[in-house]
């Protein structure tokens, strides 16, 4: 049986208060709360275990190597991937996002193209801005309808030859869209372009399988999973990283170096230059290991149960529109109160004690494809309850009454 308050207990920050109110913590798409597990691994390291990784023959730099290695395997088996070196670690999606957009730079040529999405976060927008800027590729957009889901026929006649990559997020972090990427994918390598997943808002709430997705490249963030900030992954099919030149160049990423020619390491150690966030790739497991004690099916049946209740009660209020409403969703809701700027619900709503996040949650194209300057978004993470809900749309009614 699934119990919240015993989940509850196990994130110390939802303990506290914030402007004289019970926190509710309702900006998980931004990032979610920390687990004790990973709070005590990462303090555990400092204290125990910390040294450099895949350097000294001492006891101290072998055992902080091994921890970190089997994060790596863990994640392997969380996202079904059929190597260990096939997981990169990188600081986050922005940073995975960018390391393929750099390298893949050089595998393109001019008038080559770039397949992206009107719903992407600037994190899957600007990196290929950049890659085209500097290879003389095009970016192409598949347009969104009006209930947040993409044009799937327009994503096909966008498909040419031409077609190198398509780049798309899995769900988007400010309509909760959930991408029929299986789909997207499988077309897309029809015609022989590769595609790579920001899943950034998928990662902790739908169960994932490299293998069975057939995707090229996926990247997600610990920090929205539970786990640390600074720490990402980059999965990548090992013939695709091993077609990707190097990211940036370094010690840990070389096989040789002399004056005359520099040889790279192997997969994964291309791609991890210098001294990772250790403590916190290390802490990552303990993360992963609370998902996936729980199970995705438990997650789900919680998350769509409080996205159901909280979207009815929403809508009860006069004068909201939510923007997003596809038929597959994820724990989000973006809303406005007609005649009432966004930002205004969202100051009120802290000074109750309940953290939404307000404006265009780095996707300004959405924002202008419904021409609007933001929305109000509650995004819900595995913690969440039904009561944080009342508290929320009570107060929400009480911002309009006081703004209206
Ligand atoms: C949060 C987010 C990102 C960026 O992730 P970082 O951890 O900030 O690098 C990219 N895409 C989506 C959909 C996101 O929600």
């Amino acid at each position: 049986m699934f119990e919240v308050d015993k989940i509850r207990e196990r994130f110390p920050i939802l303990k506290r208060e914030v402007n004289g109110r019970d926190l509710v913590y309702f900006d998980n798409g931004a990032s979610t709360q920390k687990l004790q597990s990973v709070i005590d691994t990462v303090s555990n390291y400092y204290k125990e275990e910390n040294s450099n990784v895949h350097r000294g023959v001492h006891f101290l730099s072998g055992l902080a190597t091994d921890k970190f290695e089997e994060t790596r395997e863990v994640i392997r088996e969380f996202i079904g991937a059929e190597h260990t070196h096939e997981i990169i670690f990188t600081k986050g999606t922005t940073d995975s996002i960018n390391l393929v957009a750099s390298g893949f730079r050089s595998l393109l040529n001019k008038g080559d193209e770039i397949i992206i999405s009107e719903l992407e976060h600037h994190s899957n927008i600007v990196p290929w801005q950049m890659c085209c800027e500097y290879s003389g590729a095009v970016l192409k957009i598949i347009p969104l309808k009006d209930n947040g889901e993409l044009e799937v026929n327009k994503f096909e006649s966008l498909l040419s030859k031409k077609t190198k990559l398509v780049a798309l997020s899995h769900i988007s972090n400010s309509l909760g869209t959930i991408n029929p990427i299986k789909e997207f994918i499988e077309k897309a390598h029809k015609i022989g372009a590769r595609v790579l997943i920001d899943g950034a808002q998928a990662a902790s709430h739908i169960s994932l399988n490299m293998q069975e997705l057939d995707v090229d490249m996926y990247c997600f963030s610990a920090h929205k999973m539970y786990g640390p900030t600074g720490v990402g992954v980059l999965y990548g099919k090992e013939d695709i990283l091993n077609e990707i030149p190097p990211y940036q160049g370094g010690g840990e990423m070389i096989k040789d170096v002399s004056f005359k020619k520099t040889t790279y390491a192997c997969l994964p150690h291309k791609f991890e230059a210098g001294t990772p966030n250790i403590a916190g790739v290390i802490a990552f497991k303990s993360a992963i290991e609370f998902i996936s004690d729980l199970g995705f099916n438990t997650i789900a049946e919680h998350e769509n149960y409080l996205l159901e209740y909280a979207t009815q009660e929403i809508l009860k209020i006069e004068g909201v529109k939510i923007y997003g409403t596809s038929e597959k969703k994820s724990g989000i809701i973006s809303f406005n109160i007609e005649g009432i700027h966004p930002y205004d619900i969202g100051v009120l709503l802290d000074k109750m004690g309940v953290a939404i996040r307000t404006g265009h949650h780095c996707t300004q194209p959405i924002m202008e494809r419904f021409n609007i300057p933001g929305t109000a978004r509650i995004s819900l993470a595995i913690y969440n309850t039904k009561e944080e809900i009342d508290v929320c749309i009570e107060s929400i009614k009480k911002a309009k009454q006081m703004l209206s």
